[in-house]
């Protein structure tokens, strides 16, 4: 699969409810220490499902090179 140009962006407001981890088709979304999700750049490829179900709206959908 060619590689995305677009890919999710979390914002700092996370509460790590899991939602999008749920949404996400590829696996591409973890909560990592409890605390926060965390993209996985190498499996995301910015559909955006995570961020019309996040509850707290701190996904953005974003140019690749924006996220880093
Ligand atoms: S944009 Fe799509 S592929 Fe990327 S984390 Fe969100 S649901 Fe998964
Ligand atoms: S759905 Fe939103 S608030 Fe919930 S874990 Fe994902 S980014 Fe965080």
């Amino acid at each position: 699969m060619p590689k995305s140009l677009k890919i999710a962006r979390i914002g700092t407001e996370c509460v790590a409810c899991g939602c999008c981890v749920q949404a996400c088709p590829r696996d591409a979304v973890r909560i990592v220490y409890g605390i926060t999700a965390r993209i996985i750049p190498e499996l995301c490829v910015g559909c955006g499902r995570c961020a019309k179900t996040c509850p707290a709206d701190v996904i953005d959908i974003v140019e690749r090179g924006a996220a880093l």
